[in-house]
């Protein structure tokens, strides 16, 4: 069982300074999704635990054990990277023997772990092809193979499916969540841009900005808790929606003015939030028709109809509503949603208690 704890990690490129105050454990077992924009240092953090590269300063552990100065090939950890370049030379058997043949393995324990990994892949039929004779998704699950045969403690997964197209990423991402319930004491740190693989596959989302960690939680609690205006924005697609507010009144009760009419909430604020500005976030699929003022109210530009929803676009604000709704095209709309789905920031910070 093995734990990664990251102490005040930072990194810096030259005098550039890529990840700073880096305070992370996964548990044992965990998979861990990093998202964020890009550049933001995920795949250098992936890195750094790997050993791939020196960490500037700070406290890497894995298992119990300090790890800063111990080198890759000694940290029990696999990584598969975006391109998993594949031997074309050797066939897939070949190819997931490789790295036990160079460690010095002996052949019957090689052929077992290939065996294994083969069965847990489904690749059973395909040992004997090349990798020219693979699919994409074939062809992953021999890296991903690759890794399983030297049984890691820990796996590292950048972007693994990436290069994969909608179909065979989400097969994939079926086959990383069974492979995750089959090695289900390994610990997995997986980066992703996709946001239906982060929501999915993850026990826990850290969310990346600018070289820090903007929060950590399990994936629900990211969409519906979002502590600043960034995370809230990032989790969850199309983005949530910010509409300018100006406080009134603030305590027990807030009360809003909005461009559409003065709405009052039955949540708590801070007391000195009153006569700021502010932000009211609402996400797409909370908005609804509205009969009354509503919280926004314009003209549709447009309508994109994607068969079991509609996004309907107005004035910068983005509705999801069920079902093909080309009739709203350039119809009037005011729109609401329940308080119980609304959140407030002010300074691009969550004032407003869940
Ligand atoms: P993406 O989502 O685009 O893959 P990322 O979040 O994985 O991005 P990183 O690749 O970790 O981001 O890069 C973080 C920052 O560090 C970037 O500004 C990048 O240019 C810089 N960087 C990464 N590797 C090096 C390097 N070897 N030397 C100098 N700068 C680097």
């Amino acid at each position: 069982m093995t734990s990664i704890i990251l102490e005040n990690i930072a990194k810096s490129f030259g005098g550039t300074r890529v990840l700073d105050g880096i305070d992370l454990a996964v548990a044992s077992g965990e998979l861990l999704v990093i998202v964020g924009p890009s550049g933001c240092g995920k795949t250098t953090l992936l890195r750094l635990i790997a050993g791939l590269e020196p960490i500037t300063s700070g406290r890497l552990m894995i298992g119990g054990q300090v790890m800063n100065d111990i080198p890759h090939a000694r940290r029990g950890i696999a990584m598969v990277f975006q391109n998993y370049a594949l031997y074309p030379h050797m066939n897939v058997r070949e190819n997931m023997a490789f790295a036990l043949r160079v460690a010095g393995v002996g052949r019957d324990r090689i052929e077992t772990a290939v065996t294994r990994a083969a069965r847990l892949l489904d690749l059973e039929d395909c040992l004997d092809r090349f990798p020219r004779a693979l699919s994409g998704g074939q062809r992953q699950r021999v890296a991903i193979g690759r890794a399983i045969v030297r049984e890691p403690a820990v796996f590292l997964f950048d972007e693994p499916l990436s290069n994969l197209d909608a179909g065979l990423r989400g097969a994939m991402r079926l086959e990383i969540a069974r492979l995750k319930a089959r090695l289900s004491d390994r610990t997995m740190i997986h980066v992703t841009h996709d946001q239906l693989e982060a929501m999915t596959l993850a026990d826990r989302i850290v969310v990346l900005a600018g070289g820090r960690i903007a929060q950590v939680g399990r994936p629900l609690d990211l969409y519906e808790r979002p502590e600043t205006e960034f995370v809230a924005r990032f989790i969850g697609s199309p983005a949530m929606n910010l509409i300018p507010a100006t406080v009134i009144a603030a305590g027990a009760v807030t009360r809003l003015r909005l461009a559409t009419a003065e709405i009052s909430l039955a949540r708590p604020t801070p007391p000195d939030l009153a006569g700021a500005e502010v932000n009211l976030g609402v996400r797409p699929e909370h908005l609804f028709p509205s009969g009354g003022p509503g919280l926004v109210a314009g003209r549709v530009d447009v309508v994109e109809a994607l068969g079991e929803v509609s996004l309907i676009h107005l004035g910068g604000i983005t509705a999801k509503l069920a079902g093909t709704r080309q009739d709203l095209g350039g119809q009037t709309l005011r729109l609401s949603a329940d308080p119980a789905h609304l959140h407030l920031f002010h300074r691009g910070r969550s004032v407003m208690s869940h």
